[in-house]
């Protein structure tokens, strides 16, 4: 596998090696883990034009050229590498990483299990490049909370290579509760209340209201603390420039009826897509507070 530096994919042994191998949390495992290759994180912000990406494509070409032949896939967090710092990157470094999979016939994979069912402000992350990956992880949305689930999608393409007449060609993995149908009905129901009660457009709402009040701020933009404000769909962060500066700031939250759990030095939210215009402001004051105390 190919993965970014910044990546976060889970908790399993397979997920982990996929994972940040310096800033990721399971240096415990480390010894354990299959060894995979790894490209710079990107570092262009969302509203980087193609030219502002290629340093960080040519970054990843330079991993595929050199180890393509021993890569089956490139797997990234589109967009949003969420639980590696809140990383945002623009649409035309997805459609490069897209690009360069087909130039090195390596596979794509999307992990949109944190930024699918809206939470970049379009369905899934993907639609913002308008490519398609050979495979995609989709999970937490999906159900909107209500039910473990997961799901995992491939191009008819990869899928017919399981389809044969040995059982060589089938996939031989097969958990006890796979296909579960109660967590698939719940899945579509939420997927019917997405849809039928145009979350895509509370979405929206939420991103204006999110740019008003941390983005435009100026206080809390200028404030010596604060490394960057980014604000991408129904997703805000504060970064601070060390996690020092975000000490305490979970009791100091919750104290004031806000449960926030800062990430190291990022302090975010990623609030329910009912969270109504009142309760968002409270949830973004509380985040300026904490910078504006005394
Ligand atoms: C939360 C998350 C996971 C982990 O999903 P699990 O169901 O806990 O294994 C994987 N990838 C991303 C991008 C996530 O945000």
């Amino acid at each position: 596998m190919l993965s970014l530096m910044k990546a976060y994919h889970g908790d399993t042994t397979g997920c982990m090696a996929v994972c940040d191998p310096e800033e990721g949390m399971h240096s415990l495992f480390a010894s354990l883990l299959p060894q995979h290759h790894f490209a710079p994180a990107p570092t262009a912000p969302f509203d980087a034009t193609a030219e502002q990406v290629e340093h960080d494509l040519s970054a990843l070409r330079s991993v595929l050229e050199r180890h393509h032949h021993e890569i089956a896939a490139l797997l990234m967090e589109p967009l949003l590498q969420a639980a590696g710092g809140l990383n945002m990157t623009s649409p035309a470094y997805v459609a490069g990483a897209r690009a360069l999979c087909d130039e090195f016939n390596v596979l794509l994979i999307f992990d949109e299990v944190a930024t699918g069912f809206g939470r970049t402000g379009k369905l899934f992350a993907a639609d913002h490049a308008g490519v398609t990956p050979d495979i995609m992880v989709l999970s937490k949305g999906l159900t909107g909370g209500y039910l473990g689930h997961a799901a995992t999608l491939a191009t008819d393409r990869v899928h017919n290579a399981f389809i044969g007449d040995t059982p060589h060609h089938a996939f031989m993995h097969g958990p006890t509760f796979m296909g579960n149908p109660l967590a698939c009905r719940v899945a579509l129901e939420s997927l019917r209340v997405f849809e039928e009660e145009n979350y895509l457009g509370k979405i929206a709402k939420l991103s204006q209201q999110l740019k008003r009040e941390l983005l435009d701020d100026q206080a809390l933009n200028a404030h010596p603390a604060v490394a960057d404000v980014r604000v991408l769909g129904a997703t805000a962060v504060i970064e601070a420039h060390s996690a020092e500066a975000l000490k305490g700031v979970g009791g100091f939250a919750r104290e004031r009826g806000v449960w926030l759990r800062p990430i190291g030095r990022w302090l975010y939210t990623m609030p329910a897509y009912i969270t109504s215009e009142a309760e968002m402001v409270k949830v973004t004051d509380v985040m300026k507070a904490w910078f504006n105390r005394s």
